[in-house]
């Protein structure tokens, strides 16, 4: 028997949504294969390849896989259309398109000044090139981390052009190690927060305050750019698991010049990184050619303006992290027994994304004895779960009340499918 043709085999798959040169990928890879009924298959494939919306039932809020902090759909509806994004609408002249966004930054963390630029290490590498110039940089040997992804801070610091002095040791770090640094030629000071680790034990290390009495340009990496230690966008007291937490307006006024971090951990909008602090520091920043390559475009920029506005409207209810991160474990917990599949659990969740490390958030969730975790990534929605001890626990803490129909159904589809039910297992 004859092959079908290209043409004919990709026709046949036009129920999927494939726009048609991806049909006919599918279709001929098939037929090069020798297998011209696997065409269909291929084209799933394609499709499930491509970005998709899921439900992030892991717990972890700030999913580096799973596209960090959530995006409130509202805010996604500001991007639309033309904007002032570089047009002065008072003068009718050019403006700077980062102008609106950074000036909320400064404003919402104390700061004389902000940049925007594309992430949080982008915002590190910035600082670096446009303030080092190629001197040296003096870091404590406890804090040349590694983030996800690969961003080592010995090499950033490399790819920018400067020279690292590395001072103390991994577990301590004295005033005097920096000191010395300063004596034999370093001319800035950079504190990274650790982020993803933690020392413990016999520890010591520099902080901000006493950093900043030595008197060279001192620029602190926050990483996870927690605004306000009082988070006064949140009713009632910090919640205890901040407490150790670095937070911005607080590094400022100890004496930090700068601060860098990311847009889309704890501060809870879209990728992006920000320089904040002295004036004249950020503006040197902004000068640099680095600036230009490595600026956000105007849908991230876009995402962020009601981002902020939401902070200087102390109102973290409308910020998604802030609400499903403090969202108390009793809530949980009456969301999954309402939801009528699986068995109703305690659990923790964690905040993620290299903040808070070893931090355990209270939670609650539904389990299924046995690892499902495939079938409910395969999906049309696909809701990603975690495996533990055993069983497959969908963690309400990272999932919007909205989502929980969707959530439910999985459970249930797939308990269904495999012909057990939704089986019962003991928390
Ligand atoms: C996360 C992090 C970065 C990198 O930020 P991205 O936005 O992921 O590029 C840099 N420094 C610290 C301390 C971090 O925690």
């Amino acid at each position: 028997m004859r092959p079908p043709s290209v043409d004919a085999l990709a026709r046949s798959l036009a129920d999927l949504d494939l726009p048609h040169p991806l049909a006919v990928q599918a279709a001929r890879d098939a037929i090069a294969s020798g297998d011209p009924a696997s065409a269909r298959p291929r084209a799933v494939l394609l499709e499930r390849r491509m970005l998709q919306r899921v439900v992030n039932a892991t717990g972890v809020l700030l999913h580096t896989n799973l596209g960090r902090a959530p995006l409130d759909p509202a805010w996604l509806g500001a991007s639309a259309g033309a904007s002032n994004l570089e047009l002065d609408l008072e003068s009718g002249l050019r403006g700077s398109r980062s102008s609106h966004v950074a000036a909320l930054m400064a404003r919402a963390c104390g700061a004389e000044a902000a940049l925007v630029v594309n992430n949080g290490a982008a915002a590190v590498l910035v600082v670096l090139a446009a303030l080092a110039r190629g001197g040296t940089v003096a870091v404590s040997r406890g804090e040349l981390v590694e983030i996800g992804g690969g961003f080592r801070i010995p090499e950033v610091l490399e790819a920018s052009g400067a020279v690292l002095s590395e001072v103390g040791t991994t577990n301590r770090t004295r005033l005097a190690d920096y000191r010395g640094a300063l004596d034999r030629g370093a001319g800035m000071l950079l504190k990274v927060h650790q982020s993803n680790y933690r020392t413990v034990g016999f520890t010591e290390s520099v902080g901000v305050s006493e950093l900043s009495q030595l008197g060279a340009p001192l620029v602190v990496d926050a990483g996870s750019g927690l605004l306000d230690a009082t988070t006064p966008w949140l009713p009632g007291a910090p919640p205890a698991w901040l407490a150790g937490e670095p937070a911005v307006r607080q590094t400022l006024a100890a004496g930090a010049d700068l601060v860098t971090f990311s847009g889309d951990k704890l501060l809870g909008g879209p990728q992006a990184g920000f320089v904040v602090g002295r004036k004249e520091l950020v503006d040197a920043c902004a000068r640099h050619p680095l600036a230009r390559a490595l600026r956000p475009g105007g849908l991230v920029l876009a995402v962020l303006q009601p981002v902020l506005l939401a902070y200087l409207r102390k109102d973290g209810r409308s910020i998604p992290f802030w609400r499903m991160a403090t969202t108390p474990a009793e809530d949980l917990l009456r969301r999954a027994e309402s939801l009528g599949v699986g068995t109703p659990v305690r659990c923790s969740a964690v905040a993620g994304g290299g903040s808070l490390p070893g931090l355990e958030l209270a939670s609650a969730g539904v389990a299924l004895a046995g690892d499902w975790r495939a079938p409910l990534r395969r999906r049309r929605r696909p809701v990603i779960a975690r495996v533990e001890q055993g069983r497959t626990v969908a963690d309400l803490r990272s999932v919007d009340p909205s989502e929980d129909q969707e959530v439910a159904a999985a459970l249930a589809d797939v308990g269904q499918a495999h012909g057990r039910g939704a089986s019962a297992c003991s928390s």
